[in-house]
């Protein structure tokens, strides 16, 4: 049995591990603010959002980048989909929900093929309701967005109404800042072929559905919600580079943020503290499970985007150190997994 005390001592230590600013990129600050706005811990906030979904609920997930669109949109990066990969998977075994996966169909086969490999099988919405009901099977929706402004404005309210998600949760998805642009971490408008996803974020905050985003640099869906913090700290937080007036910090904003030093790690966490509120070990994004993500994004062809190289670092960060991260989060929460 566990108790709150032991949980929110966990929940702190999964928060700190993931913030230690190894990247140099000012998310401690970031940490800061969005701890002393929700007071208390960020990870554990989330895990206890997505485990207050409804049993047998829906939730839309976005993730993924578009890395060098001027290039081709058919490049991705590798700091998001292993970590969504992580939740849907959590969501699915813990509170056997309908998971959507939503993105640019650019990314879908790349996208899809790190959501099999995390164990679940791509099937229509049709079919998942099927497997919800008989539990026969994990699934996953994956679902295009489209990727032009006035498309998207319109598409936001089509899918509210249309999939009526319990929740909504985003991590490492580029976000429009105040001008309306979408940039880079160094300040480039790289908008050309990406999701506007961020205008269905927006409208399910009207709506009052909750909320839950994770990002690391400041230009992602949530980080609306410490723009002040983003603009004082991270680089081209207030002054980008591509002349629109306006820094890279996203406008949208969340009802609960995770920052972390690298997105994936913050999902990491979270699903460590979804495992211990289930009392269900199978919920925790283990080593292995990240190492075999890591070369399914290898093999999907998602770049490490520090690098500009296909190759199992992300944002920089060695290998070794992602699968780390997860034995540390295993370490941190097996005192409350007997
Ligand atoms: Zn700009």
């Amino acid at each position: 049995m566990t108790d709150q005390a032991l949980i929110t001592r966990l929940d702190n230590r999964l928060d700190q591990l993931v913030n230690i600013d190894m990247g140099e990129r000012g998310v401690e600050h970031l940490f800061d603010a969005a701890r002393e706005l929700q007071g208390g811990s960020l990870v554990g906030a989330a895990a206890d959002a997505l485990m207050a979904v409804p049993r047998d609920g829906t939730v839309i997930l976005t993730t993924g980048s578009v890395s060098r669109a001027w290039i081709t949109p058919q490049l991705g990066e590798n700091d998001g989909p292993s970590g969504a990969a992580a939740i849907a998977r959590a969501l699915v075994l813990g509170r056997n929900t309908t998971c959507i996966m939503m993105c640019e169909d650019t990314l879908l086969p790349a996208i899809q093929a790190v959501m099999v490999a995390s164990g679940l099988f791509p099937v229509t919405l049709e079919q998942a309701h099927i497997a919800r009901a008989d539990k026969s099977l994990a699934t996953i929706v994956m679902l295009p967005y489209p990727t032009e402004d006035a498309a998207g404005e319109a598409a936001a309210t089509e899918m509210l109404d249309d999939l009526k998600p319990d929740l909504l949760f985003s991590t490492e998805r580029v976000g429009r800042n105040d001008k309306g642009i979408y940039h880079s971490m160094r300040g480039i408008d790289y908008g050309m072929g990406r999701a506007r996803i961020d205008h269905l974020f927006d409208k399910a905050l009207e709506r009052g559905i909750p909320v839950v985003a994770v990002g690391d640099g400041g230009n992602e869906i949530g980080m609306g919600k410490v723009a002040d913090h983003v603009k004082a700290h991270v680089p081209y937080g207030d002054q980008c580079q591509c002349g629109c007036g306006g820094g890279i910090g996203a406008v949208t904003s969340c009802d609960v943020l995770v920052t972390a030093a690298c997105s994936n790690w913050g999902c990491t966490a979270i699903a460590a503290a979804m495992a211990v509120r289930a009392q269900d070990a199978r919920l925790l994004h283990t080593p292995k499970r990240e190492a075999l993500l890591l070369d399914t994004m290898v093999a999907n062809g998602l770049i490490n985007s520090t690098h500009g190289l296909v190759d199992d670092s992300v944002d920089g960060f060695e290998r070794d150190s992602h699968i780390a991260i997860a034995e540390l989060c295993r370490t941190i929460v097996s005192r409350a997994l007997q």
